[in-house]
């Protein structure tokens, strides 16, 4: 399949990328200039996501194309161009702005990452290893070592989601009368339904999400910080809160989730290369001393590829604190992460097996996060 044609744009530092966005987005401008007349919004304020009249967030009908697409490694939108799932007339490439490379631990503690740096950085990283475990084991289950040498943790955690359906040459999807999420107006998952399923299936947000990452998303109209958990909408088809002009430049993990032990586990058809089609990431401290030694001090869990966003399992905190864990404990914490995973036809295994191993997998990584614990 060929690339469809498209202008090259290629910034040397922030500024000019921010400039070239500015100056080339032609979708939301309507918003787009909203915003620069309200000045830069105030922090963590969520972006003024366009609504069509059923209440939903989708870009207008009367806001014309995207007609520019941000490229990182180009691993996840090199394969969606060929496909024809995006036809911009330009892509902007970020690889020349070293300034978004690097890991930096911060000296008051907690540490920042440059949206460019790639996976396999973050992977053989000796101090996210020791203090962020659960983020490097997350991102050495992505794809392949050669992927990972490619593939950012921007555009990780910009991943578009996925579909049978969806990620499909246009003449397949043609031949189905297209859907919801590109070209059609009907959702083959879920027939009848107005709202788009397809699955978010990133390896490393889910680890993020539970190390309290907070991402920094740069365009002319300012800068803005945000919690990781407040990015992904929940809707298959417009899946992030992020404008065309803006470009995320630098994940922060906060001090106070350094040296918890981190557990992920992964379901794909093969044992490489593969998206995961059910992922689970855990966090774990222990109390070291008083009554409540070897008890779970604290402990989060993430889950991925089940849900059009990855997700923290809300309750697991209050479950697993303060108990020690024997695979009882794990188990009700593996019933609680399938309750909220909702998987559908998106991908080639059946939605109960995904839901299942949702509920295998976090059991299996509570009970070895706590064995990580023991030997810290
Ligand atoms: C065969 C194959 C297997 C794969 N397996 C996995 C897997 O197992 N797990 C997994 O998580 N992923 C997998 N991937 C997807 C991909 O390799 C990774 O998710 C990678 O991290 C994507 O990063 P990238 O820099 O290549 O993103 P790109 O392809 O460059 O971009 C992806 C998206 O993010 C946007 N984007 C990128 N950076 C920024 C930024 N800084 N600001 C704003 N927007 C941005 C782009 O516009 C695009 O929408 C696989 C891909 C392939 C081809
Ligand atoms: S879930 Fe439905 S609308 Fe979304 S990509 Fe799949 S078939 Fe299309």
């Amino acid at each position: 399949m060929s690339l469809p044609q498209f202008k090259l744009l290629r910034p040397r530092t922030l500024v000019e990328a921010v400039e070239f966005l500015a100056e080339y987005t032609r979708a939301g401008l309507g918003d787009f200039s909203t915003a620069l007349r309200a000045g830069p919004p105030a922090q963590n304020e969520p972006a003024q996501t366009p609504r069509g009249p059923d209440g939903r967030e989708r870009p207008s009908p009367h806001v014309p194309p995207v007609s520019v697409r941000v490229i990182a490694g180009g691993t996840d939108l090199i394969p969606s161009l060929r496909q024809r799932l995006f036809e911009p007339e330009f892509v902007l490439d970020l690889r020349g702005i070293a300034a978004l490379r690097g890991i930096k631990p911060n000296p008051e503690g907690g540490v920042e990452i440059g949206a460019l740096t790639t996976l396999r950085t973050i992977e053989k990283s000796d101090f996210l290893q020791q203090h962020y475990s659960v983020l490097t084991e997350a991102a050495a289950s992505v794809a392949s070592p050669v992927l990972r040498n490619m593939g950012t943790i921007g555009g990780n955690i910009c991943l578009d989601t996925r579909c049978l359906w969806y990620n499909q040459s246009h003449t397949w999807r043609k031949g189905c009368g297209f859907c919801i999420k590109k070209d059609g107006d009907l959702c083959h998952v879920a027939p009848g339904g107005t709202k788009c399923w397809a699955a978010f299936s990133g390896d490393t947000p889910p680890a993020l999400l539970c190390l309290d990452a907070e991402i920094e998303i740069v365009s002319r109209a300012g800068i803005r910080r945000l919690p990781l958990r407040d990015f992904y909408t929940g809707l298959g088809d417009t899946y992030r809160k992020l404008q065309a002009d803006e470009i995320i430049t630098r994940v922060f993990l906060p001090a106070s989730s350094a040296g918890y032990s981190g557990v992920y586990r992964k379901l794909r058809v093969r044992g490489s290369i593969d998206y995961p089609l059910a992922g689970v990431a855990v966090v774990m401290k222990r109390s070291s001393n008083g009554r409540g030694a070897g008890h779970v001090a604290d402990a989060r869990i993430g889950i991925t590829a089940v849900n059009p966003a990855p997700l923290l399992v809300k309750g697991a905190s209050e479950l697993l604190v303060g108990r020690a864990v024997n695979e009882a404990l794990a188990e009700a914490a593996g019933n609680l992460a399938a309750k909220i995973s909702k998987p559908l036809t998106t991908s080639t295994l059946t939605p109960e097996y995904r839901r299942e191993m949702i509920r295998v997998f976090t059991k299996r990584a509570v009970l070895a996060a706590a064995q990580k614990a023991d030997r810290n």
